[in-house]
């Protein structure tokens, strides 16, 4: 099995681009304790948000990386209420401005700023990255908005030159039809989109002539990346999948699976990852689930400290089987706004019920809405069924969502009913920032999506 070629990346970025040598746990802590202090002086001197924000706080007093902790976090919500205040440059310096559509109804925008520089990091990390599953001059189809210069397809054909591949953007499938006929002629070695997308392909490409082996290689980014959708595209496909992570928060950088495909081997030579108690704030040991938080390191433009992502997850214990020591973050499982309470002792998040419904192969996807019954919650499921399914698959759906533990004790304890099972198409994703989520249409449950 190879190395991650991220082992090999850090070990280059921390040591200044010096030859690359193995990567040494020791320095790489040694090297995000300097630029912690860097960010935390740069963003209190540049930054009219953090310069009010650690006002009290003596940079002298950093000495080890946990001190961090005396931080307050930062949320989406201070990007949203304070935006232009976390900006560190002039906006002559400013090259490119993401805004993720979000699906909350927030009326304040939450625009995230990068630099050249921070846009250079972007595409060194996807061409190494990329090079995890991308041999020289292999085709890479890329399912991802990408018309716009810098959009992130654009970003990853750029990056794939330097293998040098090639990358042509084909957008988010809208038309899962024309979109397996343009896999079937383009013939792609890799393919690059979002779960529910390529999951929605699969389901039509059964029997409808894509080549077995044609596809080597599918990477996953943008949402959750639940068990059974990654194994129907490898049965189906007979590919190896692996999963991307990286908001545009947090400038894409994430973190990126090897061949071993266990966790997310983190960038930490962009970013300081802790898992904090999304309750209490206390930063949880490794291998506890907990809220990921994360500190750019290299960011000009905007740095974020301690930024609360909300994506729930935990730090792999252990060495990878690939051989390097960089960190792993298993996958999301779940993001804190998006876990639905029911009742007093009762929660649900989608990924709960994606395992439940999206098992049966006669299913492309579905949509859940969660709205006041006449005692109590009541759960209604539209679900895309494969062209030619027969309706009894609604039956089948029926009786696994009863049998899912989260849903069947809910029942049990009279705070949930489940409604109606109902066969209808779901709108496709607009961008691939909007993650799923349960439909909370509820009167008066504050969390409505
Ligand atoms: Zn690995």
């Amino acid at each position: 099995m190879r190395i991650t070629p991220l082992d090999r990346w850090t070990a280059k970025r921390i040591s200044s681009g010096c030859r690359a040598t193995q990567l040494s746990l020791k320095d790489l802590q040694s090297y995000q304790l300097e630029r912690l202090k860097h960010t935390i002086s740069y963003s209190s001197s540049s930054s009219a948000f953090y310069k009010k924000a650690f006002s009290c706080f003596n940079i002298e007093s950093f000495n080890l990386l946990r001190d961090i902790s005396r931080l307050p976090f930062t949320t989406s919500h201070d990007l949203e209420e304070h935006n232009s205040q976390f900006l560190c440059v002039s906006q002559s310096l400013v090259e490119r401005v993401f805004t993720p559509l979000t699906s909350t109804l927030s009326s304040n925008a939450r625009r995230i700023y990068f630099s050249g520089n921070d846009m250079e990091r972007i595409i060194d990390f996807f061409h190494h990255g990329m090079t995890t599953f991308t041999a020289a001059n292999q085709n890479v189809m890329i399912m991802m908005p990408g018309e716009r210069p810098d959009s992130i397809g654009d970003l990853l054909t750029r990056s794939l030159e330097r293998i040098p591949a090639t990358g042509w953007v084909y957008d988010l499938v809208r038309d899962p039809v024309h979109a397996m006929s343009e896999i079937s002629r383009n013939e792609p070695d890799v393919i690059v989109g979002i779960p529910a997308n390529i999951l929605s392909l699969v389901r039509h490409g059964v029997g409808s002539g894509i080549h077995s082996n044609s596809v080597k290689s599918v990477l996953l980014t943008s949402d959750y990346i639940t068990p059974t959708v990654l194994t129907s595209i490898e049965r189906q496909w007979e590919c190896r999948v692996f999963g991307h992570y990286g908001s545009t928060e947090m400038g894409f950088l994430g973190g990126l699976e090897c061949e071993a495909r266990s966790g997310y081997h983190l960038t930490e030579s962009d970013l300081y990852f802790e898992i904090a108690d999304p309750a209490t704030g206390e930063i949880l040991e490794p291998g506890c689930m907990g809220e990921v938080v994360f500190t750019t390191l290299n960011r000009e433009a905007m740095p974020l400290i301690r930024y609360k992502t909300s994506d729930l997850s935990r730090i792999v214990p252990g060495i990878c089987q690939c051989g390097s020591e960089l960190r792993r973050l298993e996958k999301i499982r779940a993001r804190v706004n998006d876990i639905i309470k029911l009742g007093k002792n009762h929660w649900l998040g989608i990924y709960e019920l994606d395992d439940s419904i999206l098992g049966l192969d006669e299913v492309i996807d579905y949509r859940a809405i969660l709205s006041n019954g006449d005692n109590s919650d009541q759960l209604d499921f539209m679900v895309e069924l494969k062209e030619g399914a027969d309706k009894s698959v609604l039956q089948e759906v029926r009786l696994r969502l009863l049998d899912n533990s989260s849903v069947s004790n809910a029942v049990v304890d009279g705070v949930l009913s489940l409604g109606s099972v109902y066969a209808g198409a779901v709108d496709k994703p607009v961008s691939t920032a909007i993650k799923r989520a349960i439909q909370d249409v509820r009167r008066d449950s504050g969390t409505s999506k």
